[in-house]
């Protein structure tokens, strides 16, 4: 299981910027999780600002 951004995210690139294991980039249009680095810490989900993150 991995946390996954949905189609809300605005790009702002806080969560990419607070993710402990850098699992996280700038997509073609939202960011993205690379679901095999990620360890569901849930750190990216609280620090969104228009809650576009998930647990998958
Ligand atoms: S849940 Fe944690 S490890 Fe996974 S992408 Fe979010 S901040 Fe990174
Ligand atoms: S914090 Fe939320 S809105 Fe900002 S880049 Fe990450 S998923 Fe997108």
């Amino acid at each position: 299981m991995a946390y996954k951004i949905s189609d809300g995210c605005i790009s702002c690139g806080t969560c990419a910027g607070e993710c402990p294991v850098g699992a996280i980039a700038a997509g073609d249009s939202i960011y993205v999780i690379d679901a095999g680095a990620c360890i569901d810490c849930g750190t990216c989900a609280g620090a969104c600002p228009v809650g576009a993150i998930q647990p998958e």
